[in-house]
């Protein structure tokens, strides 16, 4: 069975609440017209698939959140990501590859369904429709699903494009605004430490005064991906603007963010970001203090920056 499914898609990102509205009245939509029990997006995220959104149709068996291991689990869903094409199963009770399928412990023999795909190439999930009857589905409706699934790509395309910085591809300021005010309340309610960091680049307009504005574009790039090859799993990178980055670090305390930061700062200044170019990086950083507004996080860790600026850089600054 597969093991080739990429589920490590690393895109953890967040659902606007407004899409996601929408995604539900598209499956709404779909079940109503197609007259089955369940219509469903499921999300790969993982190694495991995950019932995102699902039709409020009496008698659906599937519930949002509902996560199944995904990998050699003869689930339908596995074979669409697998393969990357439409399946239609019209009567798995008659079929002997897939009557013995998970979804068969639901009476769920009728299978219809779309891979999503990532802008970056990889799967998002499935759309999907189960159902207790056996069912072929007309040309019309098959057509009118996909199209559906088109949609659905086009949101998730707008979305990326709409927190995606293009340069480096690291999340914008824009989801960093989004996602740390999601992480702040976490925070907060679970009482636990939350820490930044603000990385900025060493004298980077001599780079581009002496080598050109491409070169200095290639020491951005090359320096986002040193980033994000040294964060924990829990932490997200962005660029905040220029050459800015942060580093967002729920659940770390600032003694653990500052030997974090620390590491960074060395493998910025050991590894060469161009072949005949080093650099090296100043480091703010800030735990969070209960109860503190984004802004005025922000500006501390500004403050300590600015520090570890005129401490004559490539340091690490904590306050
Ligand atoms: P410091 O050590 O104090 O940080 O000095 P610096 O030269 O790094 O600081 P400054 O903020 O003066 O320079 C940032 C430069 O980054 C200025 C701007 O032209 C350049 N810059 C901003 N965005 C981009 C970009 O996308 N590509 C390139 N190549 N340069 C950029
Ligand atoms: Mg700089």
């Amino acid at each position: 069975m597969n093991e080739t499914i990429n589920t490590n898609n690393n895109y953890n990102v967040d659902i606007p609440d407004t899409m996601f509205e929408e995604w539900q009245s598209i499956v709404d939509l779909i079940a109503r017209i197609a007259k089955v029990r369940a219509t469903l997006i499921m999300r790969v995220q993982n190694e495991e698939i995950q019932v995102f959104v699902a039709s409020k149709t009496k008698n659906n068996p599937y519930q949002t959140g509902k996560k199944e291991y995904l990998l050699n689990s003869g689930l339908y869903c596995e074979t669409v990501i697998n393969k990357g094409k439409m399946l239609l199963v019209p009567n798995a009770s008659k079929s002997n590859k897939w009557r013995n399928n998970p979804d068969m412990k639901l009476n769920m023999k009728c299978y219809l369904g779309f891979p999503i795909k990532l802008p970056n190439g990889n799967f998002f999930g499935t759309i999907c429709m189960l159902d207790d009857k056996e069912n072929h589905f007309s040309q019309d409706i098959k057509d009118f699903m996909e199209k559906m699934r088109n949609l659905i790509e086009s949101y998730l395309n707008l979305l990326y494009l709409s927190i995606t910085d293009q340069l480096t591809g690291l999340y914008n300021r824009t989801y960093l605004n989004i996602k740390a005010a999601k992480e702040i309340k976490r925070a907060d309610l679970n009482k636990k430490p939350i820490t930044i960091l603000l990385l900025d680049i060493d004298h980077f307009k001599k780079i581009n005064d002496t080598f050109g504005h491409l070169a200095g574009d290639e020491v951005l790039k090359n320096f986002a991906k040193i980033i994000t090859s040294s964060l924990q799993t829990t932490d997200t990178a962005f660029r905040f603007g220029g050459d800015e980055f942060i580093v967002l670090m729920p659940n770390t305390a600032i003694k653990d963010a500052v030997i974090e930061a620390e590491n960074l700062r060395l493998k910025v200044e050991s590894s060469q970001i161009l072949p005949d170019l080093k650099i090296t990086t100043s480091i703010g950083a800030t735990e969070r203090i209960c109860g503190e507004s984004l802004d005025q996080w922000f500006m501390r860790v500004d403050k300590s920056l600015y520090k570890a600026k005129y401490g004559c850089r490539n340091q690490v600054n904590l306050s």
